[in-house]
């Protein structure tokens, strides 16, 4: 069975679960705040960055 670590969400900083195969660059979903999240990194630690919303800019 798959075994999952918990993540912290860089945006609301609630536990997402990461499952252990996860790839460089996977997209993932908070569950909390529904953000959209890429892993940044595998090692030595995983890491989770807010992923841009789309290609385009929103003006911000
Ligand atoms: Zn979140």
């Amino acid at each position: 069975m798959p075994v999952l670590t918990t993540i912290e969400c860089p945006v609301c900083w609630g536990g997402v679960n990461v499952s252990a195969d996860v790839m460089l660059s996977e997209l993932l979903d908070c569950g909390d705040c529904g953000a959209e999240l890429e892993v940044t990194a595998l090692s030595p630690a995983l890491q989770l960055a807010e992923a841009p919303m789309s290609a385009e800019d929103w003006g911000e």
